[in-house]
């Protein structure tokens, strides 16, 4: 199979588990995340009709993106302070901010590039390798980010444990749970905070009839042996 009968087969079998949970298509966005392939098979992707694609480091976020600058770019990697100022004129939404110190970064170069930068806050699922915040601490860094102008918080991100889709499906089900309690406290402005991005290769179908509003795809796209 091609990167673009992949691309297409994967996009229609998303819609298939939406309809078959009672959910519109249309109200989940696949991130073809792009990190091991080259500009090529984005080309590819992106003319099958992938229009959004991830990134989990800004050097390649910075080249890719000037091989695709009509697509999306999420940036969906750790943070690291000095590439701030890099990674927000280049990304459409940013999934993995949990710092408070870096609020106020994103903020600044958000206001230089002349835009509002969106940002969804990650969430730690219990696992200490990987990052994000621990659910119970996430009302301060979102009442943080609620004061700074140029940011916009559109939602929540997560990663799941690895290899046991039902860990993975009580993971999401709590991070859905964790954005409606947020949604009713209202610390949050309802009219952007309502996205779910959760679920990669291996749990995706999971994060979907768990409520994922976006889900991160890499080797289901990418990958010829991924099955
Ligand atoms: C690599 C990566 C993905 C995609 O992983 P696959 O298992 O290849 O689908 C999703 N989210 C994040 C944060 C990643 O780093």
């Amino acid at each position: 199979m091609t990167i673009a009968e992949q691309y297409k087969k994967f996009r229609a079998e998303v819609d298939e588990v939406c309809r078959n949970c009672g959910r519109d298509p249309r109200d989940v966005m696949v991130v073809a995340v792009s990190k091991t392939v080259g500009e090529e098979a984005i080309i590819q992707a992106s003319q099958a009709g992938s229009f959004d694609f991830g990134e989990n480091r800004p050097d390649d976020l910075l080249e890719k993106h000037q091989a695709l600058p009509q697509a999306r770019w999420h940036f969906i990697g750790n943070i690291q302070s000095r590439r701030i100022s890099d990674i927000v004129p280049k990304s459409f939404l940013i999934h993995s901010v949990y710092k408070v110190d870096h609020l106020s970064k994103i903020d600044a170069a958000a206001k230089d590039a002349g835009k509002i930068q969106n940002i969804l806050l990650e969430i730690n699922s219990g696992e200490e390798s990987k990052g994000g915040v621990a659910p119970d601490m996430s009302f301060g860094v979102l009442s943080a980010a609620r004061r700074l102008p140029n940011i916009r918080l559109c939602g929540l991100m997560t990663m799941a444990p690895q290899g046991d889709p039902d860990a993975a499906r009580s993971c999401f089900a709590q991070l859905r749970e964790l954005r409606d309690e947020i949604q009713s406290m209202g610390i949050v402005d309802d009219m952007y905070f309502n996205e779910l991005s959760m679920g990669m290769s291996e749990d995706w179908r999971e994060a979907i009839e768990e409520g994922a509003t976006i889900i991160r795809v890499g080797r289901a796209v990418f990958s010829s042996d991924f099955e």
